[in-house]
Formats: C-alpha cells, structure tokens, sequence
C-alpha cells in the first residue's frame, strides 16, 4: 500500500497493493474474466441499481484494471483514473460524454493527428463546432470563450511541434466561466508535469507511449475527479466507445510505472544531449526542444515542467528530401511513429502521424512539412550521436547557412 504523501516512484510501484490478501503474491494477480458471478439474484439487482458495490462485467470494471487506475490517480493527483484500450478511445470516451450536438470544444492550433481527425471528422460530424484558437497566448481565449464553449483542449508540449500551452493560466481564464479544461498530458507523464495541480480538470493520455513505456501494448488513461470519470466510464466507455483494456494490458502498463521515474529522467537527459547537438549542426535549420535556451517558450517550461523531456522535433536545411534521406540513413535509429520507447525512433509528420491533415491544415496548423519527429531513448546517448552523425553525414544537398 501507499500514501499520497510518498515519493512519485514509491507510488508508482506499490500504490492499492497488498499482497497480503493475494496469498503474498509480490506481483497483482491478472484477473482474466470477462463477468462476476453475483452472491444472490437481489445482490445482482443491487449493483446493476448502483445500490451496491462490486464487479459487474468487465466492459465497466475489473479489479486489475482498478489497480492501474489508482496509480494513475495517484501520480497525476487526481481522486479517480480510467483505463481505455488507446489514447484515442480515451479521448473519444471523455468527449463523447462531455459534449452534446451544438457545443463548442476549443482546442489549440496544434494537435496530434488523429486527434486532430477524431474532432473534425467526427465531433464536428455530429454537431459539435471546433474552434482552434493560439492557445500559446492565454489571453486569446478569453475572447474566444461563448455560451456554447463546454471544453478547452490541448496538448503541452504539442505533437510534434513542441508548443506549449501555459496550463494555469489557461485554467484561470476558463475555470471562472464553467469551461472545463482537459489536458493531454502523453508528451510530459505525470512525472513531469501534473495539469491538475496547475487547475486542468481532467487529464488524457495515450498510455501506449512513457506510460507503457516499452512499445509492446496500446492503451490509454484519463484522470479527474470522481464524478466525471465515473461519468465517463458509464457513458463514454460502457456505451459510446467500448475502448475497454485487456487486463494484461493493464498488467504491463503497471509493469511500467515502476520505472516511469527511472525512465524520463534518461530521456529527459540524452534528449538535452541530443537537441544541443543538433542545434550545432550546419544541416539543421531549426530545433525545437523545451530545454534549449533558445526555445521560445524556455521560461514556462522551466517553471511548467520538472525537465524538458524526451522529444525533439526538427528541421534541416534541404527540407522534406533531407529528412527523407536522414530517416534512411540512419541504423540503429528506427524510422517509425510512435514515442517514448526503449528505442529511438524518428518519422516525419507530415507524410506519417500528421497525414490526417491534408497540406493546407498543416499550413495552418503550424506543421511544417520539413520537421523530422525524434523520440529519443534508452540506448547509451553516444550510439544515437554516432548514428545521427553518420547519417547526417551522408545527406548530399549542399548547405547553406
Ligand atoms: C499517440 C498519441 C495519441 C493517441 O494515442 P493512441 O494510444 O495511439 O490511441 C494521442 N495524443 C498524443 C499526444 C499522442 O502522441
């Protein structure tokens, strides 16, 4: 068991747990079952009333599932946590329940793709306005805000162009006129920052990436306050979406939180490394990472984030062609989407996770065709340099500075 006054890693690995009551069993059982034989019929009754606790089936809750979301409650800070079978169906769970026909979400310029889709070509589909306004400037939404403005969104940092959004100062404008404020929170975990602690309402992740940690699961989680999760869980998950988690899923999501602390602080350092030396580099054009003193928004991430991060995004010099031929040149480094695993993988935006933009929303949205996406990782900093610096080595577009 734990306590919420313990450290993050300490909660991370015993939070909800007592073996005592599972034959001394270190690790939590994986209960696999899809449904919970009810003592009595009226017993039945009662809990399907919600009169009385306990399981009912496994698309509403299971108790391996219960566990991860505790721990998730815990390390965000939150009093409740929901597990969902990805990101997007966390996401789509939580605004399916949160919005109606004739309301407005306002979301940032910059989103992840198939976020950015979900809400275009799906919330708006069925009546919900989606209005982006630069959230960058807090004050912009203050204009912005009408009577139908149900939830502010946003992602900080932004995938992939590392924008980030002020998350007190954005709760501080929103709070006061009833709008509620839901934070992705995939790019920094918890470990990082805590968007409740800074006034957010509710917190989403895509718990595939730092989460799991390991690039062997899809999953994703949401964290709030006990009503609105409960909400979300009977409405979003149970009836809208069904984006239910395999307990062996939660199992491994578990298996990660142990080490998130262990990991985000290599990440956090061999990404510094890495975005120094790129920034260095006659190839590249632009870097954008939280902890370069030339980053625009260096000061809010500084007091927003308890370090920068494992992600870069990047640009070189030749464009979409040179970050082809980089993304082909490299060995060790895999060219794939995804982030936050063991291995450093790279891919470009706009041709892979930002596709669902077509060229003109990129435009708009601040995605620059040329940016290269690097989640750096695990791997001794030295072996990514040696790859990277082979591979920039072999792009033959002359430079200009
Ligand atoms: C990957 C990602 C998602 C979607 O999560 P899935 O687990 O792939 O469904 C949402 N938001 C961000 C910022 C992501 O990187």
């Amino acid at each position: 068991m734990s306590h919420q006054n313990q450290s993050f890693s300490t909660r991370a690995i015993h939070h909800g747990y007592d073996s005592t009551a599972h034959h001394g069993a270190l690790t939590p059982p994986v209960h696999f079952t899809s449904t919970y034989a009810f003592e009595t019929a009226e017993a039945g009754g009662e809990m399907f009333a919600g009169e009385r606790a306990g399981h009912v089936y496994s698309r509403i809750s299971n108790p391996t599932l219960d566990l991860l979301e505790g721990r998730i409650a815990s390390l965000e800070g939150a009093e409740a946590g929901l597990a969902l079978s990805s990101g997007i169906g966390a996401i789509s769970a939580a605004l399916w329940t949160l919005l109606s026909p004739g309301d407005e979400l306002i979301v940032d310029a910059t989103l992840y793709g198939c976020t950015f889709s979900f809400f275009h070509h799906g919330l708006a589909k069925f009546g919900i306005t989606i209005t982006h306004v630069d959230l960058t400037d807090a004050d912009n939404l203050r204009a912005a805000i009408t009577d139908k403005t149900k939830v502010v969104y946003f992602e900080t940092p932004a995938n992939p162009n590392m924008r980030l959004v002020d998350i007190k100062a954005v709760a501080d404008i929103a709070g006061p006129q009833g709008v509620m404020v839901m934070v992705d929170n995939t790019y920094a975990t918890p470990y990082l920052c805590q968007p409740l602690s800074l006034g957010a309402d509710i917190v989403v992740h895509s718990a595939t990436k730092y989460l799991g940690g390991h690039g062997d699961l899809v999953a994703g989680v949401i964290a709030g306050d006990f009503e609105t999760i409960n909400r979300i869980r009977l409405f979003g998950l149970k009836d809208m979406t069904g984006a239910v988690m395999s307990p062996m899923t939660a199992m491994l999501v578990m298996r990660g939180l142990k080490t998130l602390e262990l990991r985000m602080e290599r990440h956090c350092q061999s990404a510094g490394v890495v975005a120094q030396w790129l920034d260095a580099r006659d190839e590249v054009k632009s870097v954008s990472y939280p902890g370069l003193k030339s980053f625009p928004q260096y000061d809010l991430a500084t007091r927003q984030m308890n370090g920068y991060g494992g992600m870069i995004a990047f640009e070189l010099y030749g464009g979409l062609d040179a970050g082809r031929a980089l993304l082909n040149a490299t060995t060790m480094i895999k060219c794939a989407v995804s982030l936050g695993d063991a291995e450093t993988l790279m891919q470009h935006p706009a041709s892979m996770t930002h596709s669902t933009y077509t060229p003109e929303e990129r435009e708009r949205h601040l995605i620059s065709d040329g940016l290269v996406r690097i989640s750096v990782g695990l791997e001794g900093v030295e072996d990514i340099l040696a790859d990277l610096h082979q591979a920039m080595a072999q792009l033959s577009f002359a430079q200009s500075a």
